[in-house]
């Protein structure tokens, strides 16, 4: 137990106290980051900063850890477990890397600039700052999708961002109390009523984790209560989860049915209203459904700053899902720019494990680009030297070396969702097929692989700290 205390005290402290960094060096070229997500904090996390001056912009500070977001909606985990400040990784490249906080507005391609503004509360909508970029790491991610439906924005909650998962947790916690207060047994039922728009992985995780909130511990502190909380998931398509397994799907909506979750397929909603959804069913008949709380989980769409950029370069950039790449993430028609994560349209799902991948990929190809441009330099001064023709030679083998850049490769290590009451659902690509399974053998193995995924030790702390401390104490419901 000493060990291991100590092997812990010397990693934290390892963590807290970084060694001094070099400072920016003029004769570097300067590579611009857009974001914090999960592309950019992989390629931050692989990236050598020797070979670039890096500066990171992005609206928020830190990386969340987005599939746990539904895990602290219904405070199961406390906010700051699943994030982590971007100087967190930063603190320890060996050069410096600048960090701003702040919301890129445009990029210009042609000029290669990135224009952006301090959007915090102390400087209000301040001015907006130019910079110039050799190379530009374009990685805003996706905003989520509305299709413009009357009252999603006004009413509905969304489920991407930490302030979503923290405004879910004020609303249901005021639908509960509110219930509590004397009430028309009509308007309980309405505000026990909890409403999940959208059956891709992130409806169905908030499901279950909702069920798991009123399993064990809304019972227990609203006794009265409980027996009215209803969960219903809306869901366009024929089945929830089309990207799984139909053994998992069924497995899925079986585990529902036992949790009292009622599933409504090809149920498409058509409007939001303050008190109550107006929802299409496979009839064609426009149905009313009251509800306390509405979450909008119905998939992603780009943001405006990428629609604008695309703009820009019609001829290469006309996919409406996103922006096209070659197969080196290089954007088309944007030279010196690199695309990567969601906002992207490539042939793979726009996944937290794409975009992670596609980050340690381009911190190579980073690499080697710079490596080349050395090689290239050097070349330069051998023949300005007239050296030898073995030297000048061998130089040129290593740049045409240095030039042959492998394409990106996606390896799919499996699709992992959990679905309430301890149980999860694994499509695992092993032995060449796909290995399917569901229960709480799984539970336990994408609790580890959730885990072993978050990127620093003090939010696998945090995290595992959390989960006992809700198997001990349950869930808090002050605010
Ligand atoms: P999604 O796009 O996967 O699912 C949204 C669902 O909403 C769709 O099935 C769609 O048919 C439905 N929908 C859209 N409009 C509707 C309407 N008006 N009425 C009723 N239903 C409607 O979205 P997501 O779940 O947020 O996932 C986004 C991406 O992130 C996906 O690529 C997903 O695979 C990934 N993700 C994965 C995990 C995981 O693997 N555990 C977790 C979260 C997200």
């Amino acid at each position: 137990l000493l060990t291991t205390t100590g092997v812990f005290y010397y990693y934290t402290q390892k963590d807290r106290h970084p060694g001094p960094q070099e400072a920016f060096d003029p004769s570097k070229k300067t590579l611009v980051i857009l974001g914090s997500g999960w592309g950019s904090t992989s390629l931050l996390k692989s990236l050598d900063t020797d070979d670039y001056n890096v500066i990171v912009i992005s609206p928020r500070n830190y990386f969340l850890f987005t599939p746990l977001l539904p895990s602290v909606a219904t405070g199961t985990l406390e906010p700051r477990s699943i994030m982590q400040p971007t100087r967190y990784i930063t603190r320890h490249k060996k050069r410096r890397v600048a960090v701003y906080e702040a919301e890129a507005q445009d990029v210009d391609p042609v000029n290669k600039t990135v224009t952006f503004q301090d959007t915090s509360e102390i400087k209000g909508e301040g001015a907006s700052t130019t910079i110039p970029y050799d190379y530009l790491v374009y990685a805003v991610g996706a905003e989520t999708q509305t299709f413009n439906i009357p009252g999603v924005k006004e009413y509905g909650c969304f489920m991407k961002e930490m302030k979503d998962a923290e405004k879910f947790r004020e609303r249901m916690l005021d639908c509960v109390e509110s219930a509590s207060n004397p009430n028309s047994e009509e308007e309980v039922d309405r505000l026990m009523h909890m409403v999940v728009v959208g059956g891709g992985p992130t409806g169905v995780e908030l499901s279950g984790e909702l069920h798991d909130f009123l399993e064990e511990d809304l019972k227990n502190w609203y006794p009265e209560l409980a027996p009215k909380l209803r969960i219903t998931l809306i869901e366009a398509l024929p089945n929830v989860l089309p990207m799984f397994t139909r053994e998992l799907i069924q497995y899925t909506e079986s585990t529902f049915k036992e949790n009292k979750i009622n599933v409504m397929v090809r149920t498409m909603v058509k409007e939001v209203k303050p008190k109550v959804v107006v929802v299409e069913n496979e009839k064609k008949e426009h149905v009313e459904i009251p509800y306390g709380l509405l979450v909008w989980a119905a998939g992603n769409v780009g943001r405006k700053i990428t629609r604008d950029l695309m703009a820009k370069l019609p001829a290469d950039q006309n996919n409406r899902r996103g922006i096209s790449v070659d197969d080196h993430l290089q954007m088309k028609g944007a030279s010196g720019v690199f695309a990567i994560g969601d906002c992207t349209a490539t042939s793979y799902a726009p996944t937290a494990q794409v975009a992670s991948q596609q980050g340690t990929y381009l911190a190579r190809v980073l690499q080697q680009l710079a490596k080349k441009e050395r090689l290239e330099q050097q070349l330069q001064t051998l023949r300005q030297e007239n050296a030898e023709p073995e030297a000048i030679e061998a130089t040129v083998k290593q740049i045409n070396k240095a030039s042959k850049i492998k394409p990106f490769h996606y390896s799919h290590q499996g699709s992992l969702a959990y679905i309430g009451s301890d149980k999860a659902i694994a499509d695992l690509p092993f032995f060449n097929g796909n290995f399917a399974s569901g229960g709480v053998a799984t539970f336990l193995f994408w609790r580890s692989a959730y885990v072993s995924t978050l990127f620093s030790l003090r939010n696998r702390t945090l995290v595992l700290n959390d989960w006992l401390k809700v198997k001990l104490f349950g869930r808090d419901v002050s605010r």
